[in-house]
């Protein structure tokens, strides 16, 4: 390696190569991303995702940036419910962007629908297309993982939010308890490339996934790198013991 290191899974690459090496995972996965995403949760994803939706609780009138958007599953769940506030309510429309570098999975995510709220933009999470404090909130879900520099993410986060603008970022955690930790990783080691193979023809990828999440900072790690990135009230919410979390935070 001649540059500084980035990690790839459980390899450690040069920085320059990781942002080529995820693009080229995604490129391979967008078409059954969604399938694949229920059938190896279960349908637990949804959960979460609904969960997160709630607590973002959408308003007509916001400007709503889902960060590594990819096929604009979080995207359609914040259009349909600042709608349906905007149907009880009245108020201008909300306007929902996916973000995301990877031009398949966007296109994959048209394929499928969308709401008239929602508009897509190919761009990177580290350096985004949006001028300083444009946003009410900035959602990103099972994204910033696979981002080459996680810090310069949430300061970018933190510029396009307006003050008082909210962070949320839905992401695979640790769990709390050694028993489901155990569980946790037999099943992720052993089923889901095996998933990823008989379905998506692509083991390989889906071994990526699973060693992404086991590189990713644990909860309290994640929650002070977001306040050196200037968010205030930094926390989280553990789901399904800790399988995924959900961490906030306010930009001031
Ligand atoms: N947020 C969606 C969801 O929850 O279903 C998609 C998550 S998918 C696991 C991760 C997404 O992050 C991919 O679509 C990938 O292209 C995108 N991504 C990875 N690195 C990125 C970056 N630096 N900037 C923007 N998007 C990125």
């Amino acid at each position: 390696m001649t540059g500084p290191s980035a990690t790839f899974g459980f390899r450690d690459v040069d920085a320059s190569e990781k942002a080529g090496l995820v693009r080229g995972v995604f490129d391979r996965v967008a078409r059954r991303y969604d399938l694949m995403n229920d059938l190896m949760s279960g349908g637990v994803h949804r959960l979460w995702k609904d969960a997160v939706a709630a607590r973002l609780n959408p308003q007509p009138g916001e400007t709503i940036l889902d960060v590594a958007g990819g096929t604009g599953d979080m995207a359609r769940r914040f259009a349909r419910m600042a709608r349906r506030a905007q149907e009880r309510r009245g108020g201008p429309d909300a306007r929902v962007f996916v973000i995301d570098y990877n031009a398949e999975m966007i296109a994959a995510g048209r394929e499928r629908g969308f709401e008239p709220e929602m508009a897509w933009a190919v761009g990177d999470a580290q350096r985004l297309p949006l001028p300083d404090a444009c946003a009410d909130a900035y959602v990103i879900s099972f994204g910033i993982r696979n981002v080459t520099d996680i810090s310069a993410a949430l300061r970018e986060a933190r510029r396009v939010l307006k003050p008082g603008g909210r962070f949320l970022c839905l992401e695979f955690s640790r769990p709390t308890t050694e028993a489901l930790r155990k569980l946790y990783d037999a099943y992720s080691f052993k089923v889901i490339p095996e998933i990823g193979a008989r379905v998506a023809g692509d083991r390989d990828s889906y071994q990526y996934l699973v060693e992404s999440i086991r590189r990713f900072p644990d909860q309290r790690r994640f929650a002070a790198m977001m306040g050196e990135a200037g968010f205030s009230r930094a926390g989280f919410t553990n789901y399904t013991g800790g399988v995924a979390a959900l961490h906030t935070g306010w930009a001031i």
